[in-house]
């Protein structure tokens, strides 16, 4: 069965001389790893689509068990995000960011709302100076995938959404000034807005308009 896919290239492991395994988180099937025949050749016509970090879409012939691998039959990339591969930091923090990813999810199983995390995550990665946080603005949502959690809405321990001071690892989520106690620790007030609305709406603004 021929399937159409859109995804993302979250990992890339060379096969023999000529060929590669490739792992996408996909809009349509979530996670899938297929073999990708010639595509380290520098004839093929596959091998941007391939790309580590690249959005592409593919066809692809689509195992009918989740044990036996897929095939790629061809790729056509939408989207590179090289700026990405040229610097070494981001290179190292996107790589982070596409374990994670990885790790959160089973195969075959849709999930957009972690394509979106993963793929504005990335876009933001390339695009902004900030890059602690972002990473740890992905981290801290990409903890729910591992079955945590944490609630940035308001206060944890009275409910208030004003005067939120620091980032509770007891209350797992927010404490206001009112309610901070010496034994609370005091995260940096930079840290701590990484968490609120304006950078959570900013956060997913930019990949809405490129
Ligand atoms: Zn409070």
């Amino acid at each position: 069965m021929i399937q159409k896919l859109t995804g993302m290239v979250l990992h890339k492991r060379p096969y023999d001389d000529n060929s590669a395994i490739i792992t996408i988180l996909s809009q349509e099937l979530g996670k899938l790893a297929f073999f990708a025949p010639g595509v380290q050749k520098n004839t093929s016509k596959n091998q941007y689509a391939v790309q580590f970090l690249a959005t592409s879409e593919f066809e692809i012939f689509l195992s009918y068990h989740n044990n036996k691998l897929s095939k790629l039959k061809t790729g056509n990339l939408l989207k590179t995000r090289i700026k990405l591969a040229q610097n070494y930091d981001d290179y190292l923090l996107a790589t982070l960011i596409c374990e994670i990813a990885e790790q959160a999810v089973v195969d075959r199983q849709d999930d957009n709302e972690l394509y979106e995390l993963l793929t504005t995550t990335l876009d933001n990665l390339a695009a902004w100076e900030d890059n602690l946080s972002i990473v740890i603005a992905f981290m801290f949502r990409a903890l729910k995938w591992y079955g945590l959690e944490w609630d940035f809405t308001m206060c944890k321990r009275c409910g208030s959404k004003q005067h939120i001071k620091t980032i509770s690892f007891l209350e797992e989520g927010y404490l206001c000034k009112n309610c901070l106690l010496p034994r609370d620790y005091l995260f940096p007030i930079e840290l701590v807005k990484v968490f609120n609305s304006n950078f959570h709406t900013n956060f997913y603004f930019y990949n809405k308009i490129n």
